[in-house]
């Protein structure tokens, strides 16, 4: 059975939880992160015994490792859950790259976010496609239950607020998303320190990942489409890990002129030769999870991904290929 949920009803469910799983999806971003963080310190508020649990083994992009709790996240495959346990999945837009079968022992299965391309495919399920974050889902459940919001959390709540709206930057910052980070702030969260950590402690490596990925450039369809490409060997020679590439496309994205930025990078922990694509329209005049869905990924309008197998001259002369028929 899958229906939908109100805010409401969520936030009288958190009260009543006897066990709860929290997850997001794999290569979790802020967004992803804050989510599971933010309610899981409202499940400890709340005396609720619960777990996070984030698929995959690459290692956590190091810029949200100062949120409490992401060092007790699970890793690999799901733990086991009973009846009595609800799974509460976090900013996913598909069950596709979670371990479908363990998600049915739950007892229930909440989808929460705010894609809008997500398959509901949870027991119940509550998108918000107009949320600039799947964290101002949350906001809103905890508001709506009267959950006090306290300083850590209120933090949480930001970071995927800041994050997934370019810092108040991209067409999602809505005035909506301006009062949530007043009343955040208000509630605590110390938005100095978060953008420090977030944007002013960038570790060499990724500099050096940023640096190949600038140098490999390449310029198609009049100045219209960026791409540039990561090998396993740039990793390797930056010293850089996977969990490292969020935010490289920005600079891509960047350029005067560009309204498709795409960057390709080898999959160090998927079989070898398999490529992660990473699609930004700077516009909005292209959907670039209508691309990205030719390749089995998906995502929103102006930000979506994909896997898939090489040979990386194939994939680059597709990407150049689809696009061209869009621009
Ligand atoms: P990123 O390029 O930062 O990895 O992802 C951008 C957006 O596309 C995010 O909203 C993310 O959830 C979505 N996305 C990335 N990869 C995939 C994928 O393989 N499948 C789907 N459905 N969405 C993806
Ligand atoms: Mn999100």
């Amino acid at each position: 059975m899958t229906g939908d949920i109100t805010h409401a009803e969520v936030a009288a469910r958190l009260r009543s939880e006897r066990q709860m799983v929290i997850m997001a999806h794999e290569n979790p971003d802020g967004d992803a992160l804050g989510c599971v963080v933010a309610l899981a310190l409202m499940a400890q508020n709340l005396g609720i015994p619960h777990c996070i649990y984030l698929p995959g083994r690459a290692p956590l992009p190091a810029e949200y490792t100062f949120l409490p709790g992401l060092d007790r996240a699970l890793r690999g495959p799901m733990p086991k859950m009973e009846a009595t346990t609800t799974a509460y999945v976090l900013d996913c837009a598909t069950a596709n790259r979670l371990d479908v079968e363990g998600l049915r022992c739950a007892g229930a299965c909440i989808n929460i976010d705010h894609h809008h391309d997500n398959t509901r495919f949870g027991t119940l399920n509550l998108l918000d496609f107009e949320a600039a974050s799947a964290t101002q889902i949350l906001f809103d459940i905890f508001m709506s239950g009267n959950l006090p919001i306290d300083a850590r959390i209120a933090t949480a709540l930001y970071v995927g607020l800041t994050t997934d709206t370019g810092r108040f930057q991209y067409s999602n910052t809505t005035p909506a998303a301006h009062r949530m980070a007043a009343r955040l702030q208000e509630m605590g969260a110390d938005v100095a320190a978060v953008a420090h950590e977030i944007y002013e402690s960038m570790a060499l490596s990724k500099v050096l990942l940023i640096r190949r990925a600038l140098e490999r450039m390449q310029l198609h369809l009049d100045g219209g489409l960026a791409v540039s490409w990561l090998t396993a060997e740039d990793f390797a020679e930056a010293g850089a890990d996977e969990s490292q590439t969020e935010g490289v496309i920005d600079s891509l994205r960047m350029i005067k002129g560009v309204r498709v930025a795409a960057l390709l990078r080898e999959r160090l922990n998927g079989a070898r030769g398999e490529y992660k694509g990473s699609l930004r329209s700077t516009d909005g005049s292209i959907d670039v999870s209508a691309v990205a869905h030719q390749r089995g990924g998906g995502g929103h309008l102006q930000a979506a991904g994909f896997t898939a197998a090489g040979p990386l001259e194939d994939l680059l002369e597709w990407l150049v290929r689809e696009v061209g028929t869009r621009l």
